[in-house]
């Protein structure tokens, strides 16, 4: 996009300021990109067209020129079918008539006639023609990579640091991309919640979704500014821009400068209660963000992204000596240690799940687990022999009843018993604990909390299935509201249920980073905290700065309150008043 500043609107999920060249990633086995165009675009698009068609014979013929020189003319010999394809009429013809016909970018109307003269000739009983359409397909991803000015660069490969533009980026995606070269993230679907969004905070990249159509607007190379506070994305940001935000990353850093200060603070109310103050890890490398951050170990170790992008699934010995490098890492602080994830949006890329309609309320987590005792035996195994090296507990996720805890404690037993019986060492004290994120636990929690030694509120789940809204789904997002009077009453529920037994009780979704909501948490009696390392120093400032009469007091004001705006109002007053200076 060249000339003037534009600036897109979206949803800023990880707060910073990122500024750079843009890099447009588009997954080789997606449909490219659709966008309508006017008839003074046509010319335009045919001349790209020309272009991506010269430089994918060039492409070609060099691959050709190095094959023949290692393993000799007669293998290059099968690039020729990939050069007839650039060059051939009928095809080129097709796709200029549709051009001017439908109206939409060249490399969608690539696309579609391509694949459709492909699918013609594999149709014919030709074993040559069936060739010619595997060839089609190669060279038709090779010219839309050309179209859309993809240099084969793929997320990991980053090799300078740029600012991320996609349709969107799957967790696996993000799993994968090499940290030091993302300047930031902008999607044009996601939401605060989806693991995406969840990782740009632990990794403390500025990030900004739901902004619509930015991967297909913006080409590589253009020059953008992101703010992933507010959730802006400027296109050729202008000189006034780049100087207003200059000012105001100098306050920002300001306001670092006096939160690193509180790194070996205690996470203690005003008047002198403590709240635990943990961190949330996705990988075992993000421990060292943990103990930078100040935080009282990891409150949530999300195991599932280990498991992703792995041809194979990792066996015991290979988890296990992950686990170990972590808890050996945090020691002596503790690790909780959640079992398997997976589904929802969290999939394996070798097909271990079977495609679901809905995946969200389908065979995620504890459920899948419970179905694979294979794969959830590993996992415990692996555990437990960690917990003989470090302060390790567990915790299972998506509990939504007793005989689910049962039976996954049922598994556990075996697993410890077979240990005992091979002579291998592990903490027979393990802390295990559940998640309550679904809202049949948090009414459960009673029955529950006398069986487990803590809870662990996940919210980001227990909000998506409370008020039946998709965490990942950016059109229903305004009805994913936290302070929902609901979600309210449930955390009250499970605080109360946890205490009346003897048990602690955390918060580890995404609500535990949210310094609006600090007050509220405090006042509804959490012990714990556990949000993703970038946010920690903020919520101990908060906490810090708070007293717990004041939490309580605001505990009662809501509850007369039946809408979650006004809840909300009432927790940001609080939090204005003692901690503006963190909020804008
Ligand atoms: C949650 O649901 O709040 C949670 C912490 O788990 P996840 O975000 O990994 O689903
Ligand atoms: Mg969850």
């Amino acid at each position: 996009m060249s000339g003037q500043e534009i600036r897109l609107e979206g949803v800023g999920v990880a707060p910073g300021i990122a500024r750079g060249m843009v890099f447009i990633h588009h997954p080789d086995d997606e449909e490219p990109p659709k966008r309508r165009i006017d008839d003074f675009e046509i010319p335009g698009e045919i001349g790209r067209f020309e272009t991506a068609l010269i430089a994918t014979r060039a492409q070609i013929l060099e691959m050709q020129q190095r094959i023949a020189e290692a393993i000799g003319a007669k293998d290059a010999s099968i690039f020729d079918a990939h050069l007839l394809v650039v060059e051939d009429r009928t095809l080129i013809d097709e796709v200029l008539r549709t051009l001017e016909r439908d109206k939409f970018n060249i490399e969608f109307i690539f696309a579609q006639v391509a694949n459709r003269y492909a699918h013609t000739l594999s149709q014919i009983d030709d074993p040559y023609l069936r060739e010619r359409a595997f060839d089609i397909h190669d060279v038709t991803r090779r010219v839309i990579r050309n179209l859309l000015g993809q240099t084969g660069q793929s997320l990991t490969h980053l090799d300078s640091p740029q600012v991320v533009v996609a349709h969107n980026l799957t967790p696996s995606d993000t799993a994968m991309l090499n940290r030091q070269m993302v300047l930031g993230f902008a999607t044009d679907i996601g939401s605060r919640t989806s693991h995406t969004a969840i990782m740009a905070r632990s990794l403390n990249i500025p990030a900004v979704v739901g902004l619509k159509d930015a991967s297909t607007r913006l080409k590589p190379g253009d020059h953008v500014l992101l703010d992933g506070t507010n959730g802006y994305l400027f296109v050729n940001p202008t000189d006034q821009t780049l100087w207003e935000y200059g000012e105001v990353e100098v306050r920002l850093e300001q306001v670092e400068e006096v939160l690193t200060g509180l790194r070996d603070t205690e996470s203690t109310t005003a008047d002198g209660r403590h709240v635990i103050l943990s961190a949330n890890i996705e990988l075992p490398e993000d421990v060292e963000l943990v103990k930078g951050a100040g935080a009282e170990g990891i409150g949530l170790y999300r195991t599932e992204f280990f498991f992703l992008n792995k041809n194979e699934l990792p066996d015991e010995q290979e988890q296990y000596r992950v686990y170990r490098q972590v808890a050996e890492a945090i020691y002596p602080q503790s690790v909780i240690i959640r079992t398997l994830d997976l589904g929802g949006d969290k999939f394996l890329s070798h097909a271990h799940l079977p495609a679901e309609i809905n995946p969200f309320l389908g065979c995620r987590a504890i459920r899948f687990c419970l179905d694979r005792p294979d794969i959830f035996k590993a996992q415990l195994r692996a555990i437990l022999r960690a917990s003989a090296v470090g302060n390790v507990r567990m915790m299972y996720p998506m509990i939504s009843g007793l005989p689910e805890l049962r039976q996954a404690n049922e598994v556990l037993d075996a697993c410890r018993q077979e240990l005992r019986a091979e002579g291998v060492t592990f903490d027979e004290n393990l802390e295990v604990g559940i998640m309550i994120e679904v809202p049949s636990a948090a009414l459960a929690a009673d029955a529950l909390a006398k069986e487990v030694e803590f809870f662990s509120i996940g919210t980001n789940d227990l909000i998506q299935y409370t008020i039946a809204v998709d965490r990942v789904n950016e059109r229903i997002a305004h009805l994913y509201e936290p302070t929902h009077p609901a979600i309210v009453r449930l955390i009250e529920l499970t605080v109360q249920a946890a205490h009346s037994n003897g048990i602690w009780v955390g918060v580890c979704g995404e609500m535990a980073g949210e310094i609006s909501l600090t007050p509220l948490l405090v006042g509804l009696g959490v012990d714990e905290l556990s949000a993703s390392p970038g946010l920690v120093p903020r919520v101990k400032k908060a906490v810090q700065t708070l007293s717990t009469k004041e939490c309580l007091r605001l505990v009662e004001d809501i509850r007369s309150l039946n809408s979650a705006s006004e809840i909300l109002k009432r927790c940001e007053d609080v939090a204005r008043r003692h901690y503006a200076e963190l909020l804008s």
